[in-house]
């Protein structure tokens, strides 16, 4: 099964199975033989299975393809533009806060990510799906908040949340109530992908970009990585997600007052204890960045203080 049919003309083609870390999903709009990618994944999947999706609905990726739309650029979502460009010649799509990762995908290692040396080179060497081993793409149109892309006779619009990452977009079609919510929402039971940030990215940001989707009238919640929910189901995921960014943010405000001073490692360590998800391995790096971007924030806020040598303290 190469695409599966979730309302008439949306499709998700869904990577294979990844211990620790999960699926990737793609999703297709299909309108009048035109048809919009939504984050091709990694190279090889969905990546491949995208072209044996359109040839199975009997769309040609040359003619048909009228773009490809990047939630944000994170590997495991834009790995597979390049390969994808170059079959159906169509306009790559994302933010300009995220279309760095796209045009040069080292910067999500060097720039986005909290590691030390030895983390780096561990993702250089990295075969998942947060892998940069792939051609950088210069996107042919910088996406904004409220742009609408038209596909056949339905048109998607863009809402630029910037939790995630600096870049991240969610995507809207108001005619089927879908809402395609990337990584800024995926509520996978227990999965620590419900406050993961890099970076550049911002935990208030994110509680902003959860009150704003909450508001629209969304039938079909499509995440990134996590099942597609339903009417009622939908409504149900936000105040979750919402839930799991406070309780994250709770967390390293608590952990931080009992301790007194500490550094991000202790910190690290703290949660992996307290917490009773296993962080997965492939997402290591992403426990300590999020921490950062939760104490920057704080820091923000005039609750918590850093010195030179990176010691963090309440106030
Ligand atoms: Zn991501």
């Amino acid at each position: 099964m190469a695409a599966r049919e979730i309302i008439p003309g949306f499709y998700e083609v869904q990577g294979k199975y990844v211990d620790y870390f999960g699926y990737v999903r793609s999703y297709l709009v299909v309108d009048d033989d035109e048809v919009l990618v939504i984050d091709p994944g990694t190279a090889g999947s969905p990546g491949r299975k995208i072209l044996d999706a359109l040839k199975k609905l009997g769309l040609q990726p040359k003619k048909s393809v009228v773009g490809i739309l990047c939630t944000h650029g994170h590997p495991d979502h834009v790995g597979g533009v390049s390969k994808l460009k170059r079959a159906t010649n169509s306009p790559v799509m994302i933010h300009e806060r995220d279309a760095e990762l796209l045009e040069d995908p080292s910067r999500f290692i060097n720039e986005r990510l909290l590691l030390d040396f030895a983390g780096r080179f561990a993702m250089k060497m990295e075969k998942g799906p947060l892998r940069v081993n792939f051609r950088g793409v210069i996107p042919d149109k910088l996406v904004q908040d409220g742009d609408e892309i038209k596909v056949g006779s339905l048109s998607v619009k863009a809402i630029h949340t910037g939790g995630h990452s600096a870049g991240h977009c969610t995507f809207y079609e108001p005619f089927n109530k879908v809402l395609f919510s990337g990584d800024e929402l995926n509520n996978f039971p227990n999965d620590p992908r419900r406050f993961y940030v890099d970076l550049s990215g911002s935990l208030p940001a994110k509680l902003n970009a959860i009150d704003r989707m909450e508001s629209l009238e969304i039938e079909y919640l499509l995440p990134s990585h996590d099942t597609p929910y339903f009417f009622d189901d939908a409504k149900l995921q936000f105040s979750e997600v919402r839930d799991a960014v406070r309780q994250f943010q709770n967390h390293a405000l608590e952990n931080l007052k009992a301790r007194g001073e500490v550094d991000i490692g202790q910190l690290v360590y703290d949660f992996r204890r307290l917490s009773s998800v296993p962080i997965p391995e492939v997402l290591e790096a992403l426990l300590p960045t999020t921490i950062l971007v939760a104490l920057e924030s704080l820091k923000k806020a005039g609750l918590v203080r850093v010195d030179q040598s990176g010691i963090w303290s309440s106030m």
